[in-house]
């Protein structure tokens, strides 16, 4: 009955209304508290709480919604910075990563030395098609050493995807630094299992090395 003179439609408006009183009241309040309501993630963390009142929308590219720490997007490769400042990649083109990708959208050149034709355990160059990639990130889990990680990077659109979406080693190559940056928790927890595995191989040494002395 209420619909046939309008009512829930003034209702509706009436509700809309409000949303946009309270969004400039809210948003008063937040500036004579000195604090900023957009742009940070406080404030995006207050419009998610359902105690929110006004706008709740995030505004969305300014603005982003964080991801938690094992959300997964594309992979990326590792590379670590050596003393004299050069790039060094983690990833030893072993070829597991390739073998298990369920959509088989990874592909690695491998290295070979120029005077023996023997290979060398670093990628020349590694490919993946991020149109097939499904996220799943089983290269990741598999990776034996740690060279290839989930991204977080979801903004990937381009317009041409033909060209653009089969990404080298260059497009996928990050520092460890990004790494940690991003996922820190497993950042610190593989870093400790590191250093916990090269003191126990130091110590055998150690250990061989005073039984032949
Ligand atoms: S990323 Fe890891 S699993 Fe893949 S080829 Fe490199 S070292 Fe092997
Ligand atoms: S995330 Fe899954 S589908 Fe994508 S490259 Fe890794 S194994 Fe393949």
């Amino acid at each position: 009955m209420d619909d046939m003179y309008g009512k829930g439609l003034l209702k509706g408006l009436s509700i809309t209304f409000k949303h946009f009183m309270n969004t400039y009241l809210e948003d008063i309040r937040w500036l004579a508290r000195g604090k900023r309501r957009y742009y940070t993630l406080e404030g995006i963390e207050s419009r998610k709480s359902s105690d929110a009142t006004g706008i709740f929308t995030v505004q969305y590219p300014e603005e982003r919604l964080p991801v938690p720490e094992e959300f997964r997007f594309i992979p990326f490769l590792i590379y670590e910075v050596n003393e004299d400042g050069e790039q060094q990649d983690r990833c030893t083109s072993c070829g597991i990563c390739a073998k298990v990708c369920p959509p088989q959208c990874i592909w690695i050149e491998r290295t070979s030395n120029p005077d023996t034709g023997r290979p060398v355990p670093e990628p020349a160059e590694f490919f993946i098609d991020v149109d097939i990639c499904m996220n799943c990130g089983l290269c990741a889990e598999f990776c034996p050493f740690d060279a290839i990680k989930m991204d977080h990077d979801y903004e990937i659109s381009v317009y041409n995807r033909q060209e653009k979406n089969i990404f080298n080693k260059e497009r996928l190559s990050r520092p460890l630094s990004y790494y940690a940056s991003i996922r820190p928790t497993n950042y610190a927890r593989e870093e400790a299992a590191r250093a916990e595995a090269e003191a126990a191989k130091a110590a055998k040494k150690a250990a061989r090395m005073e039984k032949t002395d």
